[in-house]
């Protein structure tokens, strides 16, 4: 008899681990929501569109896991749409001054236009300044420091720039300002550095299908061992054996659990958390980020100046607030004439009857405790039969779950790839 493994969560890290481990186990999975795929969400729309409205993006090179997992599952990724040179336009609220920053020679207002001056040469500045902070990194000046007190190190950023600086950031990392401004420098100097280099940057590509095919083809070998709308409650380990209790307080018995939820909803399920588990697991916080998906276009920019993302930003007393606002029309399948924009973090007024959709999304926060955890997390894997998984083991990306997903399956005896 196969030995019989929970797993809990149905994001990107839980079914990939399920699907490493159906062969080898008596899987089950458990999933709260109603679907899965966690921070992965394909909507339809009223008017019969498929979009993306969460993850959209990954890159070959920097996801090699997850680019070999796809290739597992069957999905060509050379079918993959590139992200035709980033677009961005930020819109100061108070100024009501526009930046933008396209390499789309097609559109008005494109990096290499003489019309949009100002914002090619704050493109060039935010380059410099990113180079600068990358060689302070790697000189080891930034240790201890959070970024506020780094950025002290490039008086040019300031102002507009500042913000044409570190907004990206806060989409590569769900984090809102102020808890950007908290976080290690390390940590994202370090994602500046891996993700952002000019190499590594036109590598970035959109998904070469709807996240939904790949949720659905990594849940397919082992559907029947999936519950949805259903959410546990707690886990007691007891010697060789772990229980689960489901939200009806009916009890279910395994041999090895797999937490692939959030770091604090792990520690808040378990019922004898060890001292390392407590001291790992509690410096998690996570950010409810709200999504709202409407067709409310008073606020952006005009619609031939639309980017893949406007920033929609405040200053007030050096205040900053920002919502990131995500264009769907370049993803796959979605028309050139496509209305809908996905405002996160919302920071304006939207028609309400103009709203169709929204969700919150959680993500980890990244600050100087949970920072610190990280090279530890994997050491808490196969004690007490109890293993972890999850975006928080890495950058909070995609191949972050994947890999640490990958990690556990193979301590479990799985073949990878
Ligand atoms: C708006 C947005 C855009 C993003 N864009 C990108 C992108 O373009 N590229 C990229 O690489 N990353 C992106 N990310 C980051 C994304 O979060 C990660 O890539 C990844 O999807 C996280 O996967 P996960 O499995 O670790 O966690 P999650 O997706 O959060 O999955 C955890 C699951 O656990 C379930 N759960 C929680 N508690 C319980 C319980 N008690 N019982 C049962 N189940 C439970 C949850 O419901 C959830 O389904 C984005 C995130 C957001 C919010």
């Amino acid at each position: 008899m196969p030995e019989k493994i929970a797993i809990i969560g149905g994001g990107i890290a839980g079914l990939t681990a399920g699907y490493l481990l159906n062969d080898r186990y008596d899987v089950s999975l458990f999933e709260k929501d109603k679907r899965l795929g966690g921070n992965v969400y394909t909507l339809d729309t009223k008017t019969g569109e498929e979009i993306d409205i969460s993850v959209f993006f990954w890159s070959p090179l920097l996801y090699p896991n997850f680019a070999k997992l796809l290739k597992k599952i069957g999905i060509d990724t050379k079918a993959t749409k590139l992200t035709e040179g980033l677009s961005e336009s930020f819109r100061n609220m108070n100024t009501k001054r526009d930046y933008y920053l396209s390499c789309d020679l097609t559109k008005p207002r494109s990096t290499f236009s003489l019309k949009n001056f100002k914002s090619v040469i704050y493109q060039m500045l935010v380059l410099w300044n990113y180079a600068k902070m990358i060689r302070i990194y790697k000189a080891g000046r930034l240790d201890g420091l959070s970024m506020r007190q780094a950025i002290e190190f490039c008086p040019a950023l300031k102002g507009d720039l500042l913000k044409l600086a570190f907004f990206p950031i806060c989409i590569m990392t769900s984090m809102l300002w102020d808890e950007l401004m908290d976080a290690p420098a390390e940590f994202i100097v370090a994602k500046i550095k891996k993700l952002g280099s000019p190499l590594k940057f036109i590598s970035w590509r959109l998904y070469p299908c709807k996240t939904r095919v790949y949720v659905d083809k990594l849940a397919a070998p082992f559907k029947d061992k999936i519950n949805l709308n259903a959410a546990i409650k707690s886990v007691t380990r007891n010697g060789n054996s772990v229980v689960l209790k489901m939200d009806d307080d009916t009890e279910k018995k395994f041999d090895k659990v797999i937490f692939a939820c959030p770091a604090d909803t792990a520690l808040g399920l378990l019922s004898d958390p060890s001292v390392d588990e407590t001291r790992l697991l509690s410096p998690w916080r996570y950010n409810d980020g709200l999504v709202i998906i409407h067709t409310d276009k008073s606020n952006y920019p005009a619609e031939d100046l639309w980017s893949m993302y406007s920033y929609l930003y405040t200053d007030d007393d050096g205040n900053i607030n920002t919502s990131i606002n995500a264009h769907y029309r370049f993803q796959n399948g979605v028309p050139d004439d496509s209305n809908y924009i996905g405002c996160q973090h919302p920071n304006i007024d939207i028609d309400k009857d103009k709203i169709e959709f929204q969700k919150v999304f959680r993500t980890p926060v990244y600050d100087c405790d949970s920072f610190a955890t990280i090279a530890e997390l994997p050491s808490l894997n196969g004690k007490t039969n109890t293993y972890y998984c999850g975006s928080h083991f890495g950058y909070g990306l995609h191949e972050d779950a994947v890999t640490s997903a990958i990690n556990v399956a193979k301590l479990l005896g799985a073949e990878w790839p």
